[in-house]
């Protein structure tokens, strides 16, 4: 048999390349873009016509490209911005396979203008299905502009795939969208069939987002900022408030590379949890800057898809910085005096970091609300010893009114003389409710939630960041448990000692040793029954670790109960500590601990 392999010809090639790079007009928006802002443009304008099949056409004022380059710049794997393979792994442009113009050349008829500074005459290159048709010298602005025509003209079944207008220009504005809102510092222009569809000034990043969400929704935006050794978190993140039924607003941006990730997604969502209805969707625009060499970016050019190296810690960071954002949105002024940064981390990531062992404190006979004489106090058992706790006592104080922006908030309700007295004069309601007087009316305190809130923070402290040690019982309980139940309770061994339990399997029965300390003996076995049934429901998708979970039911076992009572120095210090919290604002399960009787509202009452 004579031979049959042959190389395919440069166009056919270049076809098929162009299978990959080009779907849809969206593609030719996205890649000519992105050479513009490669080419350091700070204008650039972008003509389509008839959702793209007819016409894209973007008009940059970048460096624009010599006579030489011009031609160059059509031959696939032609690229200015890699030189070498190792160049792949700091890759901070967002083209680098030379690919894109070869393929868009490949499917339609293009016509190139460019010019750089030093030249005085410009290059004009006519290009259609991969063929040279014309290229001369012309005059043309210093940059380059790029007109697509005819897309897929000799590829019928393509073109015949595309979809109504309607939706291509839906894709094409998602494109634009995406590559405006991560260069705010740009000025962008989109026109449609000759109206103007955006004029987007350049200037910083909040401003984009409104311009791009809509002029209305300055107020709707709580910003975000964590800076850590992993990653820099920035951006700005919806008021629960304003959570809509469709997902719309929700943009990842990588290093200035928008990004779907439903992994860091959850983590956003997670943190919203019990601040938002069920069903509702938070708006999101985050901005993740992360080493290049930590990433791995673009297999694929029209992909979003992106790998972390520390997706784990990535997770929690995010996390803990949407939540953190949320909670001082919620309580601004409680929250925005001087914190340890080490409050803003994760207890989990914390953990890991910190080697040095615990330093635990335990009285058995402690009673979290007396806090008089020598006994030891509530922060020396609870408070990570790191934190120092009395700076931040002097300043607690209620948020004014729940919906603040944080950027314009900034006053504390507490007149001055009252806080540095730390009296509030504190009103109990059937040991249900605290009442207490501030500036701008009544708080209204769910006791046992902001209780709950309180030993939920410092369980989840404890247990995450060392080993609890537990108290030995007197008398091992025996809870009888199924064959089912054992399995979990050896796959939570080891998260269960870390809490203060410690127990043996025997046939069919659990054996407990030792539990957390402040557990009281009878709620040892409810409270385990709870932890073995939690796992079919509620854990997996809503908590965020199991010591989180434990933490929980240990905090709703030790609570005080409605109806049980306490004094007026015992409910100070639970006010003092509940402004504290991370998120003073939401009970662990999700319940708002407090609410705010304004003047105006009292007013219209009476
Ligand atoms: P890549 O962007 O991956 O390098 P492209 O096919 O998109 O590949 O572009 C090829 C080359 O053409 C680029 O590397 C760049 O040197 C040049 N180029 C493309 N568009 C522009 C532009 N708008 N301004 C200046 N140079 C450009
Ligand atoms: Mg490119």
């Amino acid at each position: 048999m004579s031979d049959v392999i042959r190389l395919l010809p440069e166009h056919v090639a270049n076809q098929i390349a162009a299978g990959e790079v080009v779907q849809r007009p969206a593609s030719v928006v996205k890649e000519l873009m992105e050479n513009s802002i490669d080419a350091g443009a700070d204008t650039i304008k972008l003509l389509v016509k008839d959702a793209g099949k007819s016409l894209i056409q973007v008009i940059d004022n970048g460096v624009g490209m010599s006579h030489t380059d011009a031609r160059m710049s059509f031959e696939r794997h032609a690229t200015s911005k890699i030189r070498t393979a190792t160049d792949l792994y700091g890759i901070r442009t967002n083209g680098f396979r030379g690919e894109a113009l070869a393929s868009i050349a490949a499917v339609a008829h293009v016509e190139m203008r460019t010019r750089t500074g030093e030249d005085e005459l410009g290059t004009k290159i006519i290009i259609q299905g991969s063929e040279i048709v014309s290229q001369e010298h012309i005059s043309t602005p210093k940059g380059t502009s790029i007109a697509v025509k005819n897309l897929f003209f000799n590829i019928p079944a393509r073109r015949n795939f595309l979809k109504s207008d309607k939706v291509e220009m839906r894709h094409i504005i998602n494109e634009f969208q995406r590559v405006a809102l991560a260069y705010p510092e740009i000025s962008f222009h989109l026109y449609h069939n000759d109206s103007e569809i955006y004029h987007l000034p350049s200037g910083n990043r909040k401003q984009r987002i409104v311009q791009i969400s809509g002029k209305k929704s300055e107020e709707k935006w709580i910003p975000l900022h964590e800076h850590t050794a992993i990653v820099n978190i920035e951006g700005f993140i919806g008021k629960p408030a304003f959570a809509k039924k469709i997902r719309g607003e929700q943009f990842f941006f990588v290093n200035k590379r928008f990004i779907k990730s439903p992994y860091l997604h959850h983590a956003v969502k997670n943190a919203y949890s019990g601040l938002i209805p069920e069903g509702r969707q938070p708006a999101y625009f985050i901005y993740l800057e992360i080493p290049p060499e930590k990433i791995d970016i673009n297999i694929h050019p029209s992909k979003t898809e992106i790998k972390f190296e520390e997706e784990k810690e990535i997770y929690s960071l995010l996390l803990s910085a949407v939540k953190h954002s949320l909670g001082q949105y919620q309580a601004t002024p409680a929250l925005d005096f001087d914190r340890d940064p080490n409050l803003d981390l994760p207890y989990d990531y914390m953990k890991k970091k910190q080697a040095s062992p615990p330093k635990i404190h335990v009285d058995r006979n402690f009673n979290p609300f007396k806090h008089k004489g020598p006994e030891p106090s509530w922060e020396t058992l609870y408070q990570d010893t790191s934190i120092p706790a009395s700076p931040v006592q002097n300043e607690t104080s209620f948020p004014e009114d729940i919906p603040q922006d944080p950027e314009v908030a900034g006053n504390t309700i507490f007149p001055e003389n009252e806080i540095q007295a730390r009296h509030y004069n504190i009103i109990s309601l059937q040991n249900k409710y605290l009442l207490t007087r501030i500036k701008s009316g009544i708080a209204v305190i769910h006791r046992r939630r902001a209780h709950e809130r309180i030993l939920y923070e410092g369980f989840l402290r404890k247990l995450t960041q060392g080993e609890v040690r537990g108290q030995k019982l007197l008398f091992p309980v025996k809870i009888p448990v199924s064959q089912k139940e054992k399995h979990l309770l050896e796959h939570i061994q080891s998260d269960m000692e870390n809490c203060g339990f410690s127990y043996e399997m025997k046939d069919d029965e659990l054996i407990v040793h030792t539990t957390p300390p402040l557990l009281p003996v009878e709620e040892v076995e409810q409270t385990l029954i709870a932890i073995l049934s939690g796992e079919n429901d509620e854990l997996p998708g809503d908590s965020f670790s199991y010591t989180d979970y434990i933490a929980k039911l240990l905090a709703f076992s030790t609570s005080l109960h409605t109806g049980q009572s306490a004094d007026e120095q015992e409910y100070q210090n639970l006010v003092d500590e509940l402004f504290r919290c991370k998120e003073p604002h939401i009970s662990p399960s999700g319940k708002p601990t407090y609410t705010i009787l304004t003047v105006e509202q009292i007013d219209k009452l009476l």
